[in-house]
């Protein structure tokens, strides 16, 4: 005897009902098969939704109507595909299950209750109009089939929607059907799932019951228990246990056997392959159960059994990681709970009176708190038996009022091996704190086999797939949300597009889900399809820019590592640098604008950063490309000091001063260099010096100083009575009047051994910006051309002075550098 059980989605059309048929007959060929069959997909919600809606009073005519509709169109189709289907006797059968559906409904839309008892009549339903359309296709089949009413078969006790199995009742009522039982017997029983016959007390009078929500899984190994099959299989629509939920984890990975212990703790934290209670029959009569795909029957699935496996034994502490949804976190605090015997065996009590079971229990060290989890649908009432219990005590204020956190999810790592590792809760937990997800509570299962964290509802997928990344080392994601694509964000968009396949193979997964510009926008979880015209896409895309949209995005797609890249030079979007970084994005960006305002918004950018764990990255606002930043902050970290900075921070000052040293005329110079357009189209921008003062300033800042972009010291390189207003034209032209005094300073230098440089000193406190006179021993002589110099001098490089130099300027080194802020958000390397 072989126990086949077909989950709704092996029932969701009648495309899918035949090929889980041919699976039955493939099986039947060889075994006497149990099948134990689901609702079709759908129609369990679909009759929730009617009872809910009857409740509240409304007609369930509609709700009826489209579930007959559902079945009649299966039997359409199966009778149009399959010869010797009788689809008239099928809706025959079925029929009175929809009338009674109605007069059950419609007593609930009176009385705007349900009582159990007709929940779990109106509930079943669904099982029980699936069977006959399975059964009619068996026949067509040409199998000997016997269809046995769970109704009679499966016997419960206990909660009458979620029953607890009487065995004994259920073995002896099936004992006929057992391998040998009787002569000339069925070759497939066909059960219906989910539904069961329930009574009060064990031997007694019995109704209709059900298992719970998904318990088809249930009736299932209930069923092998009783007939003594040699294996279950539970055939659904993935190919197997994966160690997470595929649909929340893209890249989960399909486990190949697992123990007993391992996939109960995996249920019972959640998953949903299979219902929490599904395998413990199973286990204790050692039958091996396999998790298999009704869509791919030939892909392996997965084995579940006693173990140890071969295969584990390359794989790593943790086979899986679940999510446990809409649970609510209790907890039981106050002063007089110290050394007090006997509080927690009286909260136990109290809930477990109340019929509540806890999910999972934790206690501080301090005994000050016990909190426990349970299902949201029933704190209420854990809440009001333990504020009835305690009722003294509260009044006496020895305890607190019993808090309740609603909405929390439990995140669990499962695995037989954790217990043979340490390192494992703190990689967990660090899993999460990189995400900046905090946890509430925390708790090991006795056994080692899982440990358990309560975190809020909404970050229940987050936790798991960053819990998953740092586990099962698949590739670290970095979504790329790109703001401006212009010469920057363009070299930077194509860099990403070339290094995808080399970054991949290095477990890095770096993809670009937006880019927004002036002429439109494009989203994208997936990634946005660099390979083809990107730029054209954006600007086809019929949508503007719009940065809350692309927030909004961030919030409810919650990928684990966004990066909002800033290539602007918007004057505005860093203003809002803040609502990104509360939004969980980390943000890298060329543009000084954000660390060049107030001192007052600088602090409070790195202080909400730090709070969202999310990083503020700036590689480029000095020197381009050149290690000017990282370097700063690794020597200041370190405990070193700055006593003393110049720079030569602008390609075309290097090379407009560079020039002079070759005797050419100052006006010249600056003409080359606008017509070479190293300058800005109006080359002042650039000669008077804010934008050098701009970055002093944030150097300045990065070695400690506290100061304002105000407090810098401008000296200008022009001589008090030049006019340097008027248009561009009007300047240009006016500009030979300043040669002879140049010439003239020139001169002098020569005579010193000294070349002229424009730049940025940082000295005692202060910081300035204007001329240079640079002798042949400094490291800036011989930086002209365009190069840029960044000398420090510091506590620890002394006398020699820290010099970076190289070009500061370009699209491609600066795009580069953009990039190394982007990989920087990749904190770990986390290895098996
Ligand atoms: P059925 O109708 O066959 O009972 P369910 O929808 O109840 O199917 O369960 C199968 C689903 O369980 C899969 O589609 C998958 O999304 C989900 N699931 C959750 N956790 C896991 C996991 N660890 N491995 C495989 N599937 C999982
Ligand atoms: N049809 C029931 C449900 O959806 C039982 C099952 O599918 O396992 O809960
Ligand atoms: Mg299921």
């Amino acid at each position: 005897m072989l126990t086949l059980k077909f989950g709704g989605t092996s029932m969701g059309n009648a495309r899918r009902i035949l090929d889980s048929t041919e699976i039955m007959v493939g099986r039947a060929s060889s075994d006497r098969i149990s099948v134990i069959v689901s609702a079709v997909a759908g129609v369990s919600n679909a009759l929730q939704a009617a009872i809910d809606n009857a409740v509240a009073g409304n007609s369930s005519a509609a709700a009826i109507d489209g579930i007959r509709r559902t079945h009649r169109e299966i039997c359409e189709e199966l009778r149009s595909t399959l010869g010797g289907f009788d689809s008239e006797r099928v809706m025959n059968e079925i029929e009175p299950n929809f009338k009674e559906l109605g007069r059950l409904l419609d007593g609930v839309t009176t009385f705007g209750e349900c009582p159990k008892s007709i929940h779990c009549r109106i509930m079943g339903m669904g099982e029980l109009c699936c069977v006959p359309i399975v059964n009619a296709v068996l026949i067509a089949k040409k199998q000997s089939v016997v269809v046995l009413d769970s109704r009679k078969f499966i016997f419960t006790t206990g909660d009458q929607k979620e029953g607890d199995p009487d065995y004994a009742r259920t073995a002896a009522a099936l004992s006929p059907y057992r391998d040998g039982a009787e002569p000339n017997q069925a070759r497939v029983l066909l059960f219906p799932g989910f539904v069961s016959a329930w009574s009060k007390n064990s031997g007694g009078e019995t109704a209709m019951g059900l298992l719970g929500r998904n318990g088809s899984d249930f009736s299932a190994s209930i069923v092998a228990a009783a007939l003594g099959s040699k294996k279950c299989e539970f055939w659904t629509d993935v190919d197997g246990i994966y160690t997470a939920d595929p649909r929340v984890v893209q890249d989960a990975i399909l486990v190949d056997d697992m123990t007993y212990e391992e996939a109960m703790e995996l249920s019972f934290f959640g998953s949903k392959v299979l219902h929490p209670k599904t395998l413990a029959p199973l286990a204790a009569k050692g039958i091996e159960a396999w998790s298999l795909n009704s869509q791919n029957p030939a892909a392996r699935g997965t084995r579940i059994g006693r173990g140890p496996f071969e295969s584990e034994k390359n794989a790593g502490p943790v086979r899986g990681i679940s999510c446990l949804k809409k649970t609510s976190l209790i907890s039981v605090s106050g002063s007089g709970m110290k050394g007090k015997t006997g509080i927690a065996s009286r909260i136990f009590a109290a809930v477990s009176r109340a019929g509540i079971s806890m999910l999972l229990i934790t206690q501080s060290s301090s005994e000050y708190t016990i909190s426990f989890c349970v299902k949201q649908s029933q704190s209420a009432k854990a809440r009001d038996a333990l504020n009835q219990e305690f009722a003294l005590e509260i009044r006496d204020g020895l305890l607190n009022k019993i808090a309740v956190e609603e909405d929390t999810a439990i995140v669990s790592i499962i695995g037989d091996n954790m217990k043979m590792n340490c390192g494992v809760a703190g990689k967990f937990l660090d899993s999460l704190s990189s995400r900046g997800i905090n946890i509430r509570a925390i708790a090991q299962g006795s056994s080692e086999r899982s440990i358990s964290v309560v975190v809020g509802g909404e970050f229940g997928d987050t936790a798991v797939r960053s819990a998953h990344l740092f586990f099962f080392n698949t590739a670290q994601p970095i979504e790329v949300f790109a703001f401006g694509a212009g010469t920057i964000g363009g070299a930077l968009i194509e860099q990403i597009r070339d290094q995808h396949e080399k970054l991949l193979a290095q477990n890095v997964d770096i993809k670009v889900c937006a880019i927004s510009t002036l002429e439109g926008m494009i989203i994208d979880a997936n990634g946005i399809d660099l390979s083809g015209d990107w730029r054209e896409a954006v600007r086809k895309s019929g949508k503007t820019t719009n940065l809350d949209e692309i927030i909004e995005f961030v919030k409810s797609t919650k990928p684990l590592n966004p990066v909002f890249v800033d290539c602007t030079a918007s004057y505005d979007l860093p203003e809002r640098y803040l609502d990104i970084l509360r939004a969980g994005m980390s943000i890298a960006t060329p543009n000084k604008r954000a660390n060049s305002m107030s001192m007052e918004f600088y602090k409070k950018l790195r202080t909400v950063a730090n709070e969202s764990h999310r990083r503020f990255l700036y590689e480029t606002n000095v020197g381009a490309g050149l290690p000017i930043i990282d370097t700063l902050q690794n020597l200041f970290k370190s405990g070193d000091t700055l006593t003393g900075f110049n720079g030569i921070m602008s390609g075309s000052l290097s090379y407009i001063f560079g020039k002079l040293d070759e005797g050419k005329k100052f006006s010249e110079a600056v003409k080359e260099a606008k017509e070479l357009r190293y300058t800005e189209p109006d080359p002042r921008d650039d000669l008077k010096g804010t934008d050098v003062a701009r970055k002093a300033l944030i150097i300045a800042r990065e070695s400690g100083m506290s100061i304002e972009l105000d407090d810098i010291k401008m000296n200008s390189i022009f001589p008090a009575d030049f006019d340097i207003g008027g248009t561009v034209d009007e300047f240009m032209a006016r500009l030979p009047e300043v040669d002879a005094y140049f010439d003239a300073k020139m001169a002098e230098l020569r005579k010193e051994g000294k070349v002229l440089r424009m730049g940025a000193s940082i000295r005692d406190g202060k910081v300035s910006v204007g001329m240079l006179e640079v002798g042949t021993d400094d490291p800036l002589y011989g930086v002209k051309g365009g190069e840029n110099a960044f000398v420090f001098e510091t506590a620890r490089y002394t006398p020699i002075p820290l010099t970076v130099r190289g070009y500061g300027a370009g699209a491609g080194v600066t795009a580069a550098g953009v990039f190394g802020d982007i990989m920087r958000t990749v904190s770990f390397n986390p290895t098996k």
